[in-house]
Protein backbone atom coordinates (compact mmCIF):
# COMPACT_ATOMS: atom_id res chain seq x y z
CA UNK A 1 0.00 0.00 0.00
CA UNK A 2 1.14 3.13 -1.01
CA UNK A 3 0.29 6.56 0.77
CA UNK A 4 -0.72 9.44 -1.83
CA UNK A 5 -0.97 13.24 -1.16
CA UNK A 6 -1.98 15.23 -3.83
CA UNK A 7 -1.19 19.07 -4.13
CA UNK A 8 -3.84 20.52 -6.26
CA UNK A 9 -6.77 17.85 -5.52
CA UNK A 10 -9.76 20.11 -6.64
CA UNK A 11 -7.70 20.93 -10.63
CA UNK A 12 -8.00 18.90 -13.27
CA UNK A 13 -5.22 16.76 -12.74
CA UNK A 14 -5.98 16.27 -9.10
CA UNK A 15 -9.52 15.11 -10.19
CA UNK A 16 -8.29 13.03 -12.88
CA UNK A 17 -5.80 11.55 -10.11
CA UNK A 18 -8.31 10.45 -7.87
CA UNK A 19 -10.19 8.78 -10.17
CA UNK A 20 -7.20 6.53 -10.74
CA UNK A 21 -6.32 6.26 -6.92
CA UNK A 22 -9.96 5.10 -6.97
CA UNK A 23 -9.59 2.01 -9.28
CA UNK A 24 -6.70 1.39 -6.98
CA UNK A 25 -7.87 1.24 -3.35
CA UNK A 26 -5.66 -2.10 -2.82
CA UNK A 27 -2.53 -0.21 -3.87
CA UNK A 28 -3.24 3.34 -3.09
CA UNK A 29 -4.14 5.33 0.57
CA UNK A 30 -5.11 8.37 -0.29
CA UNK A 31 -3.56 10.69 3.12
CA UNK A 32 -3.85 14.13 1.97
CA UNK A 33 -5.71 16.21 -0.24
CA UNK A 34 -4.44 19.72 -0.89
CA UNK A 35 -6.72 23.02 -2.31
CA UNK A 36 -6.86 26.66 -2.82
CA UNK A 37 -10.21 26.92 -1.91
CA UNK A 38 -12.82 25.22 -3.45
CA UNK A 39 -14.09 23.48 -0.47
CA UNK A 40 -17.11 22.14 -1.37
CA UNK A 41 -15.53 20.21 -3.93
CA UNK A 42 -12.65 19.33 -1.60
CA UNK A 43 -15.65 18.02 0.58
CA UNK A 44 -17.14 15.42 -1.71
CA UNK A 45 -13.53 13.83 -2.41
CA UNK A 46 -13.01 13.53 1.05
CA UNK A 47 -16.43 11.99 1.53
CA UNK A 48 -15.09 8.98 -0.46
CA UNK A 49 -11.31 8.69 0.15
CA UNK A 50 -11.37 10.09 3.33
CA UNK A 51 -7.58 11.24 4.25
CA UNK A 52 -6.05 11.83 7.07
CA UNK A 53 -5.51 15.63 6.74
CA UNK A 54 -6.42 18.51 4.04
CA UNK A 55 -4.72 21.59 3.50
CA UNK A 56 -7.30 24.31 2.79
CA UNK A 57 -4.68 27.58 1.45
CA UNK A 58 -7.30 30.14 2.18
CA UNK A 59 -7.46 30.44 5.64
CA UNK A 60 -11.27 31.74 5.72
CA UNK A 61 -12.05 28.54 3.84
CA UNK A 62 -10.34 26.54 6.03
CA UNK A 63 -12.18 27.60 8.79
CA UNK A 64 -15.47 27.30 6.63
CA UNK A 65 -14.09 23.91 5.94
CA UNK A 66 -13.54 22.94 9.52
CA UNK A 67 -16.77 23.82 10.06
CA UNK A 68 -18.93 21.79 7.54
CA UNK A 69 -16.50 18.34 9.24
CA UNK A 70 -17.91 19.20 12.12
CA UNK A 71 -20.75 16.44 13.08
CA UNK A 72 -20.44 15.30 9.41
CA UNK A 73 -19.59 11.51 9.17
CA UNK A 74 -15.64 12.73 8.25
CA UNK A 75 -14.97 14.67 11.71
CA UNK A 76 -11.65 12.84 12.09
CA UNK A 77 -9.94 14.34 8.95
CA UNK A 78 -7.41 17.22 10.30
CA UNK A 79 -7.63 20.40 8.55
CA UNK A 80 -4.87 23.13 8.07
CA UNK A 81 -4.55 26.29 6.30
CA UNK A 82 -1.56 28.08 4.94
CA UNK A 83 1.35 27.74 2.18
CA UNK A 84 3.58 26.25 4.44
CA UNK A 85 1.27 23.22 5.63
CA UNK A 86 1.50 22.53 1.78
CA UNK A 87 5.17 21.27 2.72
CA UNK A 88 3.94 20.01 5.92
CA UNK A 89 1.86 17.08 3.94
CA UNK A 90 4.32 16.23 1.28
CA UNK A 91 7.06 15.36 3.27
CA UNK A 92 4.54 13.40 5.97
CA UNK A 93 6.24 10.60 7.26
CA UNK A 94 3.29 8.09 5.38
CA UNK A 95 3.46 9.37 2.19
CA UNK A 96 5.16 7.80 -0.32
CA UNK A 97 3.87 9.37 -3.77
CA UNK A 98 3.48 13.43 -4.38
CA UNK A 99 1.53 14.20 -7.25
CA UNK A 100 2.53 17.90 -7.21
CA UNK A 101 -0.53 19.26 -9.41
CA UNK A 102 -1.27 22.51 -8.47
CA UNK A 103 -1.02 25.51 -11.16
CA UNK A 104 1.63 27.68 -11.09
CA UNK A 105 5.03 29.34 -9.21
CA UNK A 106 2.37 28.28 -6.29
CA UNK A 107 3.37 24.59 -6.17
CA UNK A 108 7.13 25.53 -6.62
CA UNK A 109 7.85 25.43 -2.85
CA UNK A 110 5.69 22.37 -2.02
CA UNK A 111 6.89 20.13 -4.56
CA UNK A 112 10.07 20.83 -4.45
CA UNK A 113 10.26 19.93 -0.11
CA UNK A 114 8.61 16.84 -1.61
CA UNK A 115 11.84 16.09 -3.70
CA UNK A 116 14.06 17.55 -0.76
CA UNK A 117 12.54 14.51 1.36
CA UNK A 118 12.85 12.05 -1.25
CA UNK A 119 9.22 11.08 -2.09
CA UNK A 120 7.93 9.83 -5.89
CA UNK A 121 6.96 13.06 -7.53
CA UNK A 122 4.45 12.73 -10.13
CA UNK A 123 4.91 16.20 -11.78
CA UNK A 124 2.32 18.13 -13.22
CA UNK A 125 3.31 21.71 -11.99
CA UNK A 126 5.52 22.26 -14.65
CA UNK A 127 5.68 25.89 -13.79
CA UNK A 128 7.94 24.67 -10.69
CA UNK A 129 10.79 23.20 -12.56
CA UNK A 130 10.93 25.57 -15.14
CA UNK A 131 11.75 28.27 -12.52
CA UNK A 132 14.24 26.06 -10.80
CA UNK A 133 15.37 23.40 -12.68
CA UNK A 134 18.95 22.45 -11.64
CA UNK A 135 18.30 22.87 -8.05
CA UNK A 136 15.16 21.04 -8.20
CA UNK A 137 17.50 18.20 -10.11
CA UNK A 138 19.54 18.15 -8.11
CA UNK A 139 17.77 18.16 -4.39
CA UNK A 140 16.56 14.47 -6.37
CA UNK A 141 19.75 13.42 -6.87
CA UNK A 142 20.45 14.10 -3.69
CA UNK A 143 17.95 12.52 -1.74
CA UNK A 144 16.83 10.02 -3.76
CA UNK A 145 13.62 11.05 -5.05
CA UNK A 146 12.09 9.53 -7.90
CA UNK A 147 10.75 12.16 -10.29
CA UNK A 148 7.67 11.10 -12.93
CA UNK A 149 6.51 13.09 -15.31
CA UNK A 150 2.75 13.69 -15.31
CA UNK A 151 2.99 16.43 -18.67
CA UNK A 152 1.40 13.74 -20.91
CA UNK A 153 4.44 15.03 -23.89
CA UNK A 154 6.98 14.42 -21.06
CA UNK A 155 5.48 11.01 -19.62
CA UNK A 156 5.64 9.69 -23.66
CA UNK A 157 9.22 10.90 -23.45
CA UNK A 158 10.16 9.10 -20.54
CA UNK A 159 8.36 6.04 -21.85
CA UNK A 160 10.58 6.01 -24.91
CA UNK A 161 13.48 6.41 -23.22
CA UNK A 162 15.98 3.02 -22.86
CA UNK A 163 15.55 0.82 -19.74
CA UNK A 164 16.67 1.57 -16.72
CA UNK A 165 15.95 5.60 -17.87
CA UNK A 166 15.88 7.82 -14.68
CA UNK A 167 14.69 11.53 -15.25
CA UNK A 168 17.83 14.10 -15.31
CA UNK A 169 19.88 11.21 -16.97
CA UNK A 170 21.66 12.49 -20.54
CA UNK A 171 20.46 9.64 -23.03
CA UNK A 172 23.86 9.46 -25.29
CA UNK A 173 21.96 7.19 -27.90
CA UNK A 174 18.86 9.63 -27.65
CA UNK A 175 19.75 12.72 -30.45
CA UNK A 176 16.61 14.75 -30.53
CA UNK A 177 12.95 15.06 -28.74
CA UNK A 178 10.00 15.59 -31.15
CA UNK A 179 7.53 17.10 -28.70
CA UNK A 180 4.06 17.32 -30.17
CA UNK A 181 1.73 20.42 -29.85
CA UNK A 182 -1.98 19.99 -30.46
CA UNK A 183 -1.21 23.94 -31.92
CA UNK A 184 -4.06 25.00 -30.00
CA UNK A 185 -7.82 26.41 -30.90
CA UNK A 186 -6.20 29.36 -32.84
CA UNK A 187 -4.18 27.18 -35.05
CA UNK A 188 -5.90 28.62 -38.54
CA UNK A 189 -7.28 31.29 -37.20
CA UNK A 190 -6.37 34.55 -39.22
CA UNK A 191 -3.61 35.91 -37.65
CA UNK A 192 -5.66 39.65 -38.09
CA UNK A 193 -8.69 38.24 -35.67
CA UNK A 194 -6.59 37.41 -32.72
CA UNK A 195 -6.63 40.21 -31.20
CA UNK A 196 -10.47 39.40 -30.58
CA UNK A 197 -10.41 36.49 -29.30
CA UNK A 198 -12.30 35.93 -25.83
CA UNK A 199 -11.26 34.25 -22.64
CA UNK A 200 -14.10 31.63 -23.33
CA UNK A 201 -12.77 30.81 -26.90
CA UNK A 202 -8.93 30.49 -25.41
CA UNK A 203 -9.90 28.09 -23.02
CA UNK A 204 -12.23 25.95 -25.00
CA UNK A 205 -9.24 23.26 -26.25
CA UNK A 206 -9.98 21.34 -28.80
CA UNK A 207 -8.88 17.73 -27.82
CA UNK A 208 -7.83 18.45 -23.79
CA UNK A 209 -9.78 19.11 -20.72
CA UNK A 210 -7.62 20.96 -18.96
CA UNK A 211 -7.40 24.00 -15.93
CA UNK A 212 -8.20 27.66 -17.14
CA UNK A 213 -4.44 28.79 -17.29
CA UNK A 214 -2.76 25.71 -18.99
CA UNK A 215 -5.45 26.51 -21.79
CA UNK A 216 -4.71 29.58 -22.26
CA UNK A 217 -1.05 28.92 -22.49
CA UNK A 218 -2.26 26.01 -24.87
CA UNK A 219 -4.00 28.95 -27.19
CA UNK A 220 -0.49 31.05 -27.26
CA UNK A 221 2.04 27.91 -27.20
CA UNK A 222 3.26 29.20 -24.04
CA UNK A 223 2.55 25.87 -22.68
CA UNK A 224 4.30 24.17 -25.26
CA UNK A 225 7.34 26.83 -24.32
CA UNK A 226 7.30 26.17 -21.10
CA UNK A 227 7.46 22.04 -21.98
CA UNK A 228 10.50 22.70 -24.56
CA UNK A 229 12.19 24.04 -20.50
CA UNK A 230 10.55 21.12 -19.18
CA UNK A 231 12.34 18.80 -21.44
CA UNK A 232 15.64 20.53 -21.41
CA UNK A 233 15.55 19.93 -17.49
CA UNK A 234 14.46 16.50 -17.36
CA UNK A 235 15.94 14.67 -20.42
CA UNK A 236 19.15 16.80 -20.10
CA UNK A 237 19.07 18.10 -23.68
CA UNK A 238 19.88 21.33 -25.49
CA UNK A 239 16.89 23.37 -26.50
CA UNK A 240 18.36 22.50 -30.27
CA UNK A 241 17.61 18.68 -29.75
CA UNK A 242 14.21 19.41 -29.19
CA UNK A 243 11.68 20.03 -32.14
CA UNK A 244 8.41 21.22 -31.69
CA UNK A 245 6.08 19.92 -33.84
CA UNK A 246 1.80 20.49 -34.40
CA UNK A 247 0.13 17.09 -34.31
CA UNK A 248 -3.42 18.41 -34.64
CA UNK A 249 -5.28 14.99 -33.58
CA UNK A 250 -3.15 14.74 -30.30
CA UNK A 251 -2.68 10.66 -30.93
CA UNK A 252 0.95 10.70 -30.66
CA UNK A 253 1.77 12.73 -27.44
CA UNK A 254 5.89 12.51 -28.54
CA UNK A 255 8.61 10.98 -30.04
CA UNK A 256 12.09 10.12 -29.00
CA UNK A 257 14.27 9.90 -32.25
CA UNK A 258 17.46 7.78 -31.85
CA UNK A 259 20.86 7.71 -33.45
CA UNK A 260 19.97 4.85 -35.43
CA UNK A 261 17.16 6.28 -37.38
CA UNK A 262 14.46 4.53 -35.16
CA UNK A 263 11.96 7.06 -33.68
CA UNK A 264 9.93 5.47 -31.09
CA UNK A 265 6.17 7.68 -30.40
CA UNK A 266 3.78 7.11 -27.56
CA UNK A 267 0.01 7.17 -28.56
CA UNK A 268 -3.39 6.89 -26.84
CA UNK A 269 -6.12 9.12 -26.40
CA UNK A 270 -5.88 12.68 -25.00
CA UNK A 271 -7.04 11.83 -21.57
CA UNK A 272 -4.24 12.70 -18.54
CA UNK A 273 -5.49 9.47 -17.20
CA UNK A 274 -3.25 7.22 -19.40
CA UNK A 275 0.55 9.48 -17.86
CA UNK A 276 -1.32 9.95 -14.31
CA UNK A 277 -2.12 5.38 -14.41
CA UNK A 278 1.47 5.09 -15.96
CA UNK A 279 3.54 7.18 -12.97
CA UNK A 280 1.20 5.89 -10.71
CA UNK A 281 2.06 2.34 -11.55
CA UNK A 282 5.43 2.73 -12.04
CA UNK A 283 7.93 0.60 -12.79
CA UNK A 284 4.32 -2.13 -13.18
CA UNK A 285 0.81 -0.79 -15.48
CA UNK A 286 -2.70 -1.07 -14.38
CA UNK A 287 -6.22 0.13 -15.90
CA UNK A 288 -6.43 3.46 -15.88
CA UNK A 289 -10.11 3.79 -17.06
CA UNK A 290 -9.28 5.26 -20.37
CA UNK A 291 -11.15 3.50 -23.72
CA UNK A 292 -8.89 1.81 -25.76
CA UNK A 293 -7.42 3.62 -28.55
CA UNK A 294 -9.38 3.03 -31.80
CA UNK A 295 -6.60 3.02 -34.49
CA UNK A 296 -9.78 3.30 -37.45
CA UNK A 297 -11.35 6.38 -35.78
CA UNK A 298 -7.99 8.10 -36.11
CA UNK A 299 -7.43 7.09 -39.81
CA UNK A 300 -4.42 10.02 -40.41
CA UNK A 301 -2.02 12.25 -38.42
CA UNK A 302 -0.90 15.23 -39.60
CA UNK A 303 2.37 17.29 -38.25
CA UNK A 304 3.52 20.65 -39.03
CA UNK A 305 5.94 23.02 -38.11
CA UNK A 306 5.20 25.49 -35.48
CA UNK A 307 4.84 29.42 -37.20
CA UNK A 308 6.67 31.78 -34.53
CA UNK A 309 4.85 34.28 -35.98
CA UNK A 310 1.43 33.43 -34.97
CA UNK A 311 3.01 31.69 -31.61
CA UNK A 312 5.55 34.29 -30.52
CA UNK A 313 5.22 33.23 -27.00
CA UNK A 314 6.74 30.34 -28.43
CA UNK A 315 9.97 31.84 -29.87
CA UNK A 316 10.19 34.00 -26.44
CA UNK A 317 10.15 30.26 -24.55
CA UNK A 318 13.26 29.55 -26.74
CA UNK A 319 15.11 33.08 -25.71
CA UNK A 320 14.34 32.59 -21.87
CA UNK A 321 16.43 29.18 -22.23
CA UNK A 322 19.17 30.48 -24.28
CA UNK A 323 19.18 32.94 -21.84
CA UNK A 324 18.88 31.32 -18.56
CA UNK A 325 19.81 32.05 -15.36
CA UNK A 326 17.02 33.51 -13.92
CA UNK A 327 14.88 34.05 -17.38
CA UNK A 328 13.24 31.82 -17.71
CA UNK A 329 11.88 32.34 -13.91
CA UNK A 330 10.93 36.19 -15.59
CA UNK A 331 9.04 33.96 -18.63
CA UNK A 332 6.81 32.39 -16.08
CA UNK A 333 6.04 34.89 -13.93
CA UNK A 334 4.89 37.46 -16.60
CA UNK A 335 3.02 34.92 -18.43
CA UNK A 336 1.00 34.03 -15.33
CA UNK A 337 -0.11 37.36 -15.05
CA UNK A 338 -0.37 38.21 -18.29
CA UNK A 339 -3.23 35.09 -18.69
CA UNK A 340 -4.69 36.35 -15.55
CA UNK A 341 -5.14 39.68 -16.88
CA UNK A 342 -6.16 38.08 -19.91
CA UNK A 343 -8.93 35.69 -18.15
CA UNK A 344 -9.79 39.12 -15.94
CA UNK A 345 -10.39 40.82 -19.86
CA UNK A 346 -8.32 43.68 -18.55
CA UNK A 347 -5.51 42.82 -21.79
CA UNK A 348 -6.20 41.80 -25.30
CA UNK A 349 -4.73 37.80 -26.53
CA UNK A 350 -2.33 39.36 -28.34
CA UNK A 351 -0.88 41.61 -25.74
CA UNK A 352 -0.06 38.03 -23.68
CA UNK A 353 3.73 38.36 -25.95
CA UNK A 354 4.13 41.77 -25.73
CA UNK A 355 4.05 41.90 -21.50
CA UNK A 356 6.39 38.60 -21.33
CA UNK A 357 8.55 40.13 -24.01
CA UNK A 358 8.99 43.89 -22.56
CA UNK A 359 9.58 42.37 -19.11
CA UNK A 360 11.89 39.81 -19.95
CA UNK A 361 13.80 42.70 -21.56
CA UNK A 362 14.10 44.47 -18.12
CA UNK A 363 15.89 41.28 -16.60
CA UNK A 364 19.43 40.23 -16.86
CA UNK A 365 20.02 36.60 -17.04
CA UNK A 366 21.48 36.46 -13.74
CA UNK A 367 22.54 33.14 -12.26
CA UNK A 368 19.51 30.72 -10.69
CA UNK A 369 21.99 29.88 -7.98
CA UNK A 370 19.58 29.84 -4.75
CA UNK A 371 15.85 29.71 -3.97
CA UNK A 372 15.98 33.10 -2.49
CA UNK A 373 17.39 34.40 -5.81
CA UNK A 374 14.61 32.62 -8.25
CA UNK A 375 11.91 33.71 -5.61
CA UNK A 376 12.95 37.56 -5.54
CA UNK A 377 13.07 37.30 -9.79
CA UNK A 378 9.68 35.80 -9.60
CA UNK A 379 8.22 38.59 -7.14
CA UNK A 380 10.07 41.55 -9.63
CA UNK A 381 9.49 39.95 -13.02
CA UNK A 382 5.26 40.45 -11.15
CA UNK A 383 5.45 43.84 -10.41
CA UNK A 384 7.36 44.83 -13.55
CA UNK A 385 4.43 43.22 -15.54
CA UNK A 386 1.93 44.35 -13.25
CA UNK A 387 3.67 47.87 -14.23
CA UNK A 388 3.56 47.27 -17.84
CA UNK A 389 -0.33 46.16 -17.82
CA UNK A 390 -1.02 49.44 -16.43
CA UNK A 391 1.01 51.23 -19.20
CA UNK A 392 -0.56 49.31 -21.97
CA UNK A 393 -3.84 49.82 -20.46
CA UNK A 394 -4.29 53.88 -19.69
P1 LIG B 1 -6.39 23.68 -12.29
O1 LIG B 1 -6.49 25.15 -12.39
O2 LIG B 1 -7.51 22.85 -12.79
O3 LIG B 1 -6.11 23.25 -10.78
C1 LIG B 1 -5.13 23.89 -10.01
C2 LIG B 1 -5.08 23.32 -8.61
O4 LIG B 1 -4.10 24.08 -7.88
C3 LIG B 1 -6.38 23.44 -7.83
O5 LIG B 1 -6.53 22.32 -6.99
C4 LIG B 1 -6.19 24.69 -6.96
O6 LIG B 1 -6.88 24.62 -5.76
C5 LIG B 1 -4.70 24.66 -6.71
N1 LIG B 1 -4.13 26.00 -6.54
C6 LIG B 1 -4.27 27.06 -7.38
N2 LIG B 1 -3.60 28.13 -6.89
C7 LIG B 1 -3.05 27.74 -5.72
C8 LIG B 1 -2.26 28.38 -4.73
N3 LIG B 1 -1.89 29.67 -4.85
N4 LIG B 1 -1.85 27.67 -3.66
C9 LIG B 1 -2.21 26.37 -3.53
N5 LIG B 1 -2.96 25.71 -4.42
C10 LIG B 1 -3.38 26.37 -5.50
O7 LIG B 1 -5.02 23.29 -13.05
P2 LIG B 1 -4.66 21.93 -13.81
O8 LIG B 1 -5.11 22.01 -15.21
O9 LIG B 1 -5.04 20.75 -12.98
O10 LIG B 1 -3.07 22.05 -13.86
C11 LIG B 1 -2.27 21.81 -12.72
C12 LIG B 1 -0.81 21.73 -13.15
O11 LIG B 1 -0.66 20.60 -14.02
C13 LIG B 1 -0.34 22.93 -13.95
O12 LIG B 1 0.99 23.21 -13.63
C14 LIG B 1 -0.45 22.47 -15.40
O13 LIG B 1 0.47 23.12 -16.25
C15 LIG B 1 -0.11 21.00 -15.26
N6 LIG B 1 -0.68 20.16 -16.33
C16 LIG B 1 -2.02 20.07 -16.47
C17 LIG B 1 -2.57 19.29 -17.48
C18 LIG B 1 -4.07 19.13 -17.63
O14 LIG B 1 -4.50 18.37 -18.47
N7 LIG B 1 -4.89 19.80 -16.87
C19 LIG B 1 -1.71 18.63 -18.36
C20 LIG B 1 -0.35 18.75 -18.18
C21 LIG B 1 0.17 19.52 -17.16
MG1 LIG C 1 1.51 18.83 -21.93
Amino acid sequence: MKGLCILGATGSIGVSTLDVAARHADLYNVVALTANNNIDLLYEQCLIHQPEYVVVVDENKALAFAEKLKNSPISAIKVLSGAKSLEFVATLENVDSVMAAIVGAAGLLPSLAAAKAGKIILLANKEALVMSGDIFMQAVAESGAQLLPIDSEHNAIFQCMPAGYKSGMHAKQARRILLTASGGPFREMPLDQLVNVTPDQAVAHPNWDMGRKISVDSATMMNKGLEMIEACILFAMTPDQIQVVIHPQSIIHSMVDYVDGTVLAQMGNPDMRVPIAYSMAWPERFDSGVEPLNIFDVRRMDFEEPNLERFPCLRLAYEAINKGGIIPTVLNAANEIAVEAFLNEQVRFTDIPVIIERCMEQFEAKAASTLEIILAADQQARLVSKQIITELTH
